[in-house]
């Protein structure tokens, strides 16, 4: 299996080990290891929760940089319906638009009107009768990825119709190719404006196999730094926007629902919200509903990591701005779904936190993580690195730290070294205690 690329990078210079992020991961993919946090790539989801909370600055996203214009002759910018949200007091769509022409891309195609052609197509796969139900939106890659991890019986229910992301990139691509029919097509360059980590990803690594059409991915933040300037310019900006309101209402939590016309669906955003609900679903606990919409980020993508508006803030403008938009001037002309948004398979299982691939050792190991939990204060500190005791445990099993880590075990065996060392000084027993320690350790390592 093909190596996952991640989108979320620390800087070690500038992590304090503090443990804010360790406790956030939803997947617990971070220990803290030699003072510094260290991710574990086999777990990791990119859902930028790590970037968002941590006080000093130390988690990055990956993402291109906008220098990477000059790398095309024709270059494509690909606004996120939430990139709308970033911007206070604006009327309309045009003036970003225009912004964004005058930062030197040569066309805009908003994703926006790529979602409203997905949610026709998500009505159009509603209708039929052989589909799994409920049908889960594949909108969101981090979803997508913890089904692919976590919950192999639900990856049936995954919607197998590319994202909006990816239908405007091919349309764009398409048109492109078309107009320049004697241009290099590696000289057009499709930028994505993403709101979030995940999206990286998704692009570094396409969707169930399939290549994507995006050639760089630019931050939200950086974009909107870079043309909130211009925009204040910008008195009558021409009307080049074309996207509506289902299509911008993809930007937060129960837009995309809403536009399936029919009220059995379940919309939930939160990483955590949306963890329960996948496993309510693993357990059946939900009947007659049709449609899921999960987002790893609260509010929806206007809540990602490379945004900059308050969440709540960025819808609240995007309800404004909707106000006098059409319904939804992008519905396809198709009466069925084109085969190339199709994919072949929605997600595969890749389970990333299996102890072994051999049963026999993975059950061995689970007893041993059981019995090692029982014996740990059980205070899920996260002074050890690891964010819980059972997660400690599980590290231990894997040779990958050592019972002494546990601060609560530590106290306990130097009151122990205490009490038979009751002729030496405070600082002499400790300094004694630390050395045998570490000839401990180095003693397991062997
Ligand atoms: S939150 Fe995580 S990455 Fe940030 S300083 Fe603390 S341990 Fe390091
Ligand atoms: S991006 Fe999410 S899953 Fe990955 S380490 Fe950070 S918090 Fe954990």
């Amino acid at each position: 299996m093909q190596e996952y690329k991640h989108s979320v990078s620390l800087d070690v210079k500038k992590c304090r080990g503090c443990t804010t992020c360790l406790k956030r991961c939803p997947t617990e993919a971070i220990r803290i290891r030699d003072n510094h946090a260290q991710i574990n790539s086999k777990r990791c989801i990119d859902c930028g929760e790590c970037i968002k909370v941590c006080p000093h600055k130390a988690k990055k996203a990956v993402h291109d940089s906008l220098d990477s214009l000059a790398d095309f002759q024709i270059r494509v910018a690909l606004p996120a319906p939430a990139f709308y949200g970033q911007f206070d007091n604006i009327d309309n769509i045009d003036v970003i638009i225009e912004g964004l022409y005058r930062l030197g891309f040569d066309y805009v195609f908003e994703v926006a009107g790529a979602a409203e052609m997905v949610s026709a197509y998500t009505r159009m796969y509603l209708e039929r009768k052989d589909v799994k139900r409920p049908v889960i939106s594949s909108a969101c890659p981090v979803i997508t990825r913890m089904i692919n991890m976590n919950f192999p019986y639900l990856k049936d229910h995954v919607m197998p119709i590319l994202p909006p992301i990816e239908v405007a990139a091919s349309v764009a691509r398409e048109r492109m190719e078309a107009e320049y029919p004697d241009l290099d097509p590696d000289q057009i360059g499709i930028f994505f404006i993403s709101p979030c980590t995940a999206k990286v990803s998704y692009v570094k690594n396409g969707f169930a196999g399939k290549q994507n059409n995006i050639d760089r991915i630019l931050s939200m933040r950086d974009v909107y730094f870079k043309i909130n300037d211009i925009i204040e310019k910008i008195d009558e900006p021409e009307h080049t926007a074309a996207s509506g309101m289902i299509g911008i209402g993809w930007a937060s939590t129960g837009g995309e629902s809403s536009a399936i016309f029919n009220d059995k669906y379940l919309a939930a955003d939160g990483i955590e919200n949306c963890i329960k609900v996948l496993e309510q679903i693993d357990n059946e606990d939900f009947t007659g509903l049709d449609f899921i919409e999960l987002n790893a980020c609260s509010g929806g993508c206007v809540g990602g990591a490379m945004t900059v508006a308050n969440p709540y803030i960025a819808q609240a403008r995007l309800q404004i701005l909707k106000r006098y938009l059409p319904v939804s001037p992008n519905r396809p002309a198709d009466t069925k779904i084109p085969e190339k948004y199709f994919v072949d398979e929605s997600v595969s299982f890749d389970p990333g936190h299996l102890l072994s691939d051999d049963r026999n050792t993975a059950l061995r190991m689970m007893s041993e993580i059981e019995a090692i939990t029982a014996e740990l204060p059980g205070l899920d500190c996260g002074s050890c690195g690891a964010p819980t005791c059972m997660a400690f445990a599980e590290d231990i099993v894997k040779n990958e730290t050592s019972a002494d880590e546990c601060t609560v075990i530590m106290r306990e065996m130097f009151h122990d070294y205490l009490v038979n060392h009751k002729e030496t000084t405070l600082s002499d027993a400790y300094r004694d205690f630390m050395d045998r320690s570490g000839k401990t350790r180095e003693k397991k390592s062997e």
